[in-house]
């Protein structure tokens, strides 16, 4: 199969062609402007590849009831040139091929799940701690929705002594885990851009506090058979055995799984697709609309 995907994100759009076992070939990235502006770009990128189908992971809040009258729209991002802005229907409008779409992160869970590091499983939970905090679940093979589609960024964490705004910096929310986990946030608690702060800063025992209360309530909530962590603050490698630690920690015990007890290792782990997870993933939407089509 031919497929095209796009990663919609709120500074770039990514598109990118592959085919159904993940391989990716040609990508181009554009600066997301105004739909008026950066749609025609996107959609002559798809026209020229001779896509069969189009996968998009993107940026939210997004509808994902097929039954509802604006499915695949963009909702009430503060992105305001694209509130409301129908995504998935301008790009069947154009292209006249099947288009699934999903969240940003729903897309990168189901490409570990399919061929990163939870290749097979029917059950993992993906989060990108970047710009923004964001997770992604897929439950019994399948992505989760729900009512609008999980907002796992926004749970509320409880603060920690050594962190001097212990408030964080969610401007609807005091001590969420996006206000409390994010790179901004790490930049504005220490005055200092996270790339300089030094390994062994305690900036990133309070940054793998917040993870690890996250891992936490992921585990209680939906029981994945693994939580993948990626985005741009996960570069920083010295957070994955202090995040594991804190989670046993802090579970004490209590879920009493092989899989945390004794091989915490493989359990909480950086994406194996690396920066792909969102591209194979959105490759994956699009094998899954072509065959349901
Ligand atoms: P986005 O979330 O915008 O898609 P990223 O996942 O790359 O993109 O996240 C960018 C954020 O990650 C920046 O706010 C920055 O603070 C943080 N970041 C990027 N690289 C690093 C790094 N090596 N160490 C710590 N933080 C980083
Ligand atoms: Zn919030």
């Amino acid at each position: 199969m031919r497929l095209g995907a796009l990663e919609a994100g709120g500074t770039k759009m990514v598109c990118a062609v592959g085919d159904e076992f993940g391989n990716l070939e040609a990508r181009e990235s554009y600066p997301t402007l105004t739909p008026e502006e950066t749609m025609p770009q996107l959609i002559e990128f798809f026209r020229k590849a001779d896509v069969e189908a189009l996968g998009i992971g993107s940026f939210g809040p997004l509808s994902l009831d097929p039954a509802a009258p604006d499915y695949g729209a963009i909702t009430t991002t503060p992105k305001l040139a694209w509130a409301n802005y129908p995504l998935r229907q301008a790009f069947v409008d154009a292209l006249d091929i099947p288009v699934g779409i999903d969240t940003d992160v729903n897309a990168a869970a189901l490409g570990e799940a399919t061929y990163g590091a939870g290749k097979g499983l029917d059950s993992l939970v993906y989060y990108t701690i970047g710009t923004g905090v964001g997770g992604g679940a897929l439950v019994d093979g399948r992505l989760v929705h729900g009512m609008l589609h999980p907002e796992m960024g926004h749970m509320l964490l409880r603060p920690v002594k050594e962190d001097p705004t212990p408030k964080g910096f969610c401007p609807y929310h005091d001590g969420c885990l996006e206000g409390m986990a994010n790179g901004p946030a790490i930049e504005k608690r220490w005055g200092k851009s996270a790339k300089l702060l030094p390994v062994d800063h305690v900036a990133w025992d309070v940054e793998a506090e917040y993870l690890a209360q996250m891992c936490v309530n992921t585990i209680v909530m939906l029981s994945p058979k693994k939580i993948v962590l990626g985005g741009g603050v996960m570069h920083q490698t010295q957070l994955f055995p202090k995040v594991r630690q804190r989670t046993l920690e802090l579970l004490n015990g209590y879920v009493a799984h092989d899989n945390i007890l004794k091989h915490m290792d493989d359990y909480i782990v950086p994406p194996g697709l690396g920066d792909n997870a969102g591209a194979v993933g959105s490759l994956l939407l699009a094998k899954i609309a072509l065959e349901t089509a």
